[in-house]
């Protein structure tokens, strides 16, 4: 699994754990991450940026870690 760490902004590979939260605005929420080999601040899941031509370019679809993966309550 790939890890981008925005910090150092360095993709690595890692295993990962799952995080869950309650989030105030989407409720219960999960993602996966891994400490930073290099800061050691967890990282979210890198996920490549969708090429889908179907998608409008203003999307943001209200999903966990997409929206709220800054979250640090
Ligand atoms: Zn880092």
């Amino acid at each position: 699994m790939l890890f981008l760490c925005k910090a150092c902004n360095v993709k690595f590979e890692a295993e990962g754990e799952k995080q869950e939260w309650l989030d105030a605005t989407f409720g219960p929420c999960s993602k996966i991450v891994a400490a930073c080999p290099s800061c050691g601040v967890a990282a979210d899941e890198y996920r490549a940026p969708k090429q889908s031509a179907n998608a409008p370019s203003h999307g943001h679809a209200p999903a966990c870690g997409a929206c709220c993966g800054g979250c640090h309550h």
